[in-house]
């Protein structure tokens, strides 16, 4: 079976390696590679964060945290790596759904609460360097015989092909002329120096995160829907820097390396189905919000399976 995946973003690569692990033939046309796509400027921390609906994306979720371990673990992906991360809540609730399926999760003792919050969670999770595993994914693809060719669609009906899979995110609003997809503007900071382990705040209206890498820590963040501006803006630094020193107040400012922006393809769900228009098949993957790496194993197994069931 011939198959073209539309895009290069994690959710594209992910999908052509597994379509490929399958035995079919797969080429992925995009108009835009690595460091050029949202994914490059994802934390990224494993956390379903901003997508919908939690049902499915807690399968998908834990799906992609048992792949993240056994690339790290058996095929000895090394910029995938496991910390700890401390979330702070204003208001005790329930264990999220996820947190079931993941091997180390405590709910915090009352001293290790932060100031302005009153409850939180210590969890273990991977992060993944964004820098150096979207070029593992693009060698990975290439190594088990997939191609690729750039190419700016402006419609679904141009892409050539009988099976068809949409993984171009934000670009979806025009390629499938699909306005529930919005952009929710993320600007990070990136630090030379390791807070022990993460710190967050992951409530929309007060996201704060420090994510650990072996590298730099990655401060956040910003989540402005409907904003497509993707130049990184001075009020939004001072922003996420005072609040990442509520949380981590040991913060040296002076070791700060680069800053970055990230449009999230955000939309009330995530679209994984399959339409057929004419005599072709289009599998939709798009729409990860703020958690499409955390989501990108379980939802290319989906693909699959949706293909498979002809
Ligand atoms: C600041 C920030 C922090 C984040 N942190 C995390 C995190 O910690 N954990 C996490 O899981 N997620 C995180 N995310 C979310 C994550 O980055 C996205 O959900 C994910 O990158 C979406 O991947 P994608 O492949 O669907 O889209 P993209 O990476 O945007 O890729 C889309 C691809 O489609 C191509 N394309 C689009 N339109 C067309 C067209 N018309 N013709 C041809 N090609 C086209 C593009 O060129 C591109 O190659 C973060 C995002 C941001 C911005």
């Amino acid at each position: 079976m011939k198959i073209t995946v539309v895009g290069a973003g994690v959710s594209g690569l992910t999908t052509g390696i597994r379509l490929l692990e399958e035995g079919w033939n797969v080429k992925i046309m995009t108009e835009n590679m690595s460091p050029n796509t949202v994914s490059d400027t994802a934390a990224a921390w494993w956390y379903p964060f901003l997508a919908e609906p939690i049902e499915k994306t807690n399968r998908w979720s834990s799906e992609t945290f048992n792949e993240l371990l056994r690339l790290k673990n058996i095929e000895g992906v090394d910029c995938i790596t496991l910390r700890k991360g401390r979330e702070y809540l204003e208001e005790k609730c329930g264990r999220p759904g996820w947190s079931f399926e993941i091997p180390y999760f405590r709910i915090l003792e009352k001293e290790e609460v932060i100031e302005g919050y009153t409850f939180g969670w210590e969890m273990e999770a991977p992060v993944i360097e964004m820098n150096l595993y979207m070029p593992w994914l693009l060698s990975k693809f290439e190594d088990l015989g997939g191609v690729f060719e750039l190419k700016k669609f402006n419609s679904i009906e141009e892409v050539p092909g009988k099976f068809i899979v949409n993984c171009t995110g934000i670009g979806a609003r025009i390629m499938s002329e699909d306005e529930t997809v919005i952009p929710v503007r993320g600007q990070v900071i990136y630090i030379e120096q390791d807070p022990g382990f993460g710190r967050f705040d992951q409530q929309p209206e007060t996201l704060t995160y420090t994510i650990p890498r072996r590298d730099v820590t990655v401060l956040g963040g910003t989540a402005q829907k409907g904003d497509w501006d993707p130049n990184i803006r001075e009020n939004d630094t001072e922003y996420i820097l005072s609040k990442c020193e509520a949380l981590w107040p040991e913060l040296d400012r002076t070791k700060i390396v680069g800053q970055a922006v990230g449009l999230r393809p955000s939309r009330y769900e995530v679209r994984l189905e399959k339409e057929n228009i004419d005599s072709r098949t289009i599998i939709h993957n798009y729409g990860h919000g703020g958690a499409g790496v955390t989501l990108s194993w379980g939802c290319a197994d989906e693909v699959v399976r949706l293909l498979k069931n002809q």
